[in-house]
């Protein structure tokens, strides 16, 4: 048999992932000898033997890679004769120190070999709740430090008992150098307690699920942060649990235990089983399913006034533990006071939770990042990420290999559902979703979390990206950073942010050919000091011309405006059809929705300017039908609360519904106005046809105006392309209805789905600008 030798190097996710045994695995199958070792790469690997054997080698390290590692590339160079005696075997060798660019994978839920170790009587691991292998368990979620081992997490405080340490030293076992392993005997410990005393209990787990099953709320301790539960089919406690947590409307995330128990609540398509069943173990949004009987499936406090809620399977041992001992489903929301980010300490938890929460089930295993809940929903095309948090970050985007020779960038990201970005060498690296910086603990967050990127991924960006409103905090924190480190700043306009973000995660080249863009979202600041919102952008990474956009209507009172709907209803009504409309009283049946007082105040300001900057806005147009159908109209709640309870009464309406008139013009830009529109909809109103239909015909009217635009717009400049973004692209009736017909137009549609649609996505827009500046 002829030797011969070959140096294997093989990059991407490959550390702290098992793939070293792995690799030590399968060179002993192919009766292959040498070593494999980590390094600063990734991981490399000298092997001896027959070419064939080593072929196949090299075909099972691409199709049999462990679960966790996601491999970029693996490149071969044979050695040239002689390269002196093989070894006699294969060996595992100690890492080779040096600047790492590996990365660290993002946490994952339990494996089936896990969950069988738990819930097996005879297993060291039975019912222990912090089980792991390297298949399985917390990353991100404990990470200090670099290089990612035991030392530098949180598990650091726990020295592994000699079975766990022999597991960990045995090549062949599945918790070889897995850092956080752990069992009964020597890792963290779980307990309740109630009103600040311990719980004399065996069976903490236990003792949660008798105090849940009489309708109290008790906080956890999970993966990325503290949750709230409370029995999901009892009226009463997710009544208190949303007074307690003063959260009126929003809808909450259930944990189910398993598929069976999803399709009692939700209907679930293969698609959203598989979704559910991932290893990142996200909240997926589901269509419910009527409900009916003496014992619904799931209280109507859960998700009011809306057809979807989010469902998710349990991620951990604890969760899992927990679910097998309750009945039904449990609300899982996350443990914060309103609008504060996701609690991770004890401490925190008894101080901020103590209020909302009978009880608690905590832990002695520190988090040390915060990771919300990632929150996901599976579209025509494929699993649209919609909240990219825990089991996603910190996973690389790979983008277009023409970014390889531009600059590094460091983008901030914008105000709400904020990001930061590290784009470097054509890769990307979105953080989790941290939240609304404007919140002062979320803040603190984001700068740790931001020097925790640098330090794990060795980066030192040539410029600074930031958004071009001057009062967001992360634009702020963006110029002292580039002041400091004396490198540039570049601004970047908001809605180009949107069109380039989705250009970058489907893989266009820097110098691609111009796409359309149709950026749909609340608002964002313009590049002639307007606020934007409504946009048909024209361009690529290098620059755009705002080729049409939502007529600009007044926006009275800034962000007042963005939480009372009614006062866009007047500024939207006022612009179709002028000031003395208002006052004649053929309309009066409009209006018992204003409160009279403020009115004139509100009407003051349009006429004035006064804090009344005008918007193009979609998210505004949404509020005020929303507040014409009297929903919402004195008050949202939540973000986007008119566009998701628009969208559940349209629902049951599209088929067969006609679209609304909205007027087009023709002339550049092109403009989208609504008093046509409006005149519909108010005789619509008038003769009392129902909310829903006009929800529809809303809908429907949207679709077919800025499908009609899109398709002139990109006709007369041969555009193929068009890219569908922002926030209010999240109402799935919207993206479906506009991607059936800008296809069925022939059109290449391109929407957003690694990354969320919203400003979630935006710092990696804002990179990618940056990038090729
Ligand atoms: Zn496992
Ligand atoms: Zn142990």
């Amino acid at each position: 048999m002829t030797v011969t030798a070959t140096h294997v190097r093989i990059k991407g996710l490959v550390q702290g992932v098992g793939f070293r045994p792995f690799v030590w695995h399968l060179a002993r199958e192919e009766g292959l000898t040498g070593h494999v070792l980590n390094d600063a790469d990734g991981v490399f690997a000298e092997i001896f033997g027959a070419a064939d054997r080593q072929q196949r080698f090299l075909e099972r390290l691409r199709c049999e890679a462990p679960p966790l590692s996601e491999i970029v590339s693996v490149e071969t160079a044979v050695l040239a004769e002689p390269f002196g005696a093989p070894p006699q075997d294969f060996q595992i060798v100690e890492s080779v120190a040096g600047p790492v660019t590996t990365g660290i994978v993002p946490d994952a839920a339990t494996c089936p070999a896990c969950l069988a170790d738990i819930f097996d009587p005879a297993n060291r691991r039975h019912g222990y709740a912090f089980t792991n292998c390297t298949h399985c368990g917390p990353r991100l979620s404990i990470v200090t430090s670099i290089p990612y081992d035991r030392a530098s997490t949180s598990m650091a405080a726990f020295k592994m008992c000699p079975e766990c340490q022999s597991e960990y030293d045995d090549p062949a076992d599945r918790r070889f150098h897995a850092q956080p392993n752990a069992c009964p005997a020597c890792g963290p410990q779980l307990w309740a307690e109630a009103k600040g005393t311990r719980i004399e209990t065996a069976d903490p787990i236990h003792w949660a699920a008798s105090q849940l099953a009489a309708g109290e709320i008790i906080a956890l301790k999970g993966l990325g942060g503290f949750h709230l539960a409370v029995d999901a089919t009892n009226d009463a406690a997710v009544a208190r649990l949303r007074e307690k947590k003063n959260r009126p409307d929003k809808p909450l995330a259930v944990m189910v235990r398993d598929l069976v128990q999803a399709r009692t609540i939700c209907h679930v398509n293969d698609r959203e089983a598989a979704l559910l069943e991932d290893r990142t173990a996200p909240i997926v949004l589901l269509r419910l399913r009527p409900q009916s009987g003496e014992t619904p499936a799931l209280s109507g406090h859960v998700a009011p006034g809306l057809d979807q809620c989010g469902l998710m399977l349990p991620a951990t041992p604890l969760h899992h533990l927990l679910m097998a001992a309750v009945p039904g489903p449990l609300v899982m929301t996350s443990g914060n006071r309103s609008e504060d980010p996701q609690v991770t300490t004890n401490e925190d938890a008894r101080r901020n939770l103590g209020r909302i929460a009978d009880g608690f089930l905590m832990h002695d295993r520190e988090i040390v990042n915060r990771l919300d809940d990632s929150v996901m929903r599976a579209d025509r095309g494929g699993p649209v990420n919609l909240r990219r948090a825990r089991g996603y970050a910190p996973s690389p985007l790979a983008l277009h290999n023409g970014f390889q020779p531009r600059a590094s960038v460091l983008a901030m990201g914008g105000e709400l559902k904020s990001t930061f970005c590290q784009l470097r060498q054509a890769s990307a690296v979105v953080s989790q979703h941290m939240g609304d910086l404007e919140s002062r603990p979320v803040l603190e967050d984001y700068e740790k979390t931001l020097t925790l990127y640098q330090h794990l991924y060795d980066f030192e960006p040539d410029r600074i990206a930031v958004d071009l409103h001057q009062d967001y905090v992360s634009t702020q924190a963006g110029r002292r950073l580039a002041a400091d480190l004396h490198i540039p700043l570049i601004e970047v306009q908001h809605h180009h942010a949107h069109l380039a973000a989705c250009m970058a995660e489907h893989g266009l080249p820097p110098c691609s050919d111009p796409v359309l863009g149709i950026v749909l979202d609340g608002s964002g600041l313009g590049s002639d000091g307007t606020i934007w919102g409504g946009e048909f952008l024209v361009g690529g990474y290098e620059g755009f011309e705002r080729a049409g956009h939502f007529l600009p209507v007044a926006l009275p009172g800034g962000a007042a405006a963005v939480r009372e709907p009614w006062r866009n209803l007047v500024a939207h009504l006022r612009a179709a059809f002028g000031a003395d409309w208002f006052h004649s009283s053929a309309n009066s049946s409009l209006r018992p929705i204003f409160p009279g007082k403020t009115m004139d105040v509100i009407e003051h300001m349009i006429d004035s300017g006064l804090n009344t900057p005008m918007a193009s806005s979609a998210g505004r147009l949404f509020d005020a039908v929303a507040a014409a159908l009297g929903i919402c109209a004195m008050r949202q709640s939540y973000e986007g609360q008119t566009g998701v309870l628009l969208e559940a009464l349209a629902w049951p309406y599209m088929q067969g519904a006609t679209a609304y008139p909205v007027e087009i013009s023709s002339g550049a830009p092109g403009i989208l106005s609504w008093k046509v529109m409006w005149d519909a909809l108010l005789s619509d109103l008038a003769r009392g046809t129902a909310t829903g239909l006009i929800a529809a015909r809303f809908h429907l009217g949207l679709i077919k105006a800025i499908t009609a635009l899109a398709t002139r717009l990109a006709g007369d400049r041969n555009i193929r392309k068009i890219v569908l973004s922002g926030g209010v692209l999240q109402n799935a009736i919207l993206a479906d209805g506009l991607f059936e017909q800008l296809n069925a137009q022939g059109f290449d549609v391109l929407v957003a789905e690694k990354l969320p649609a919203n400003d979630g996505g935006l710092s990696l827009g804002q990179a990618a600008i940056a990038a090729v500046q």
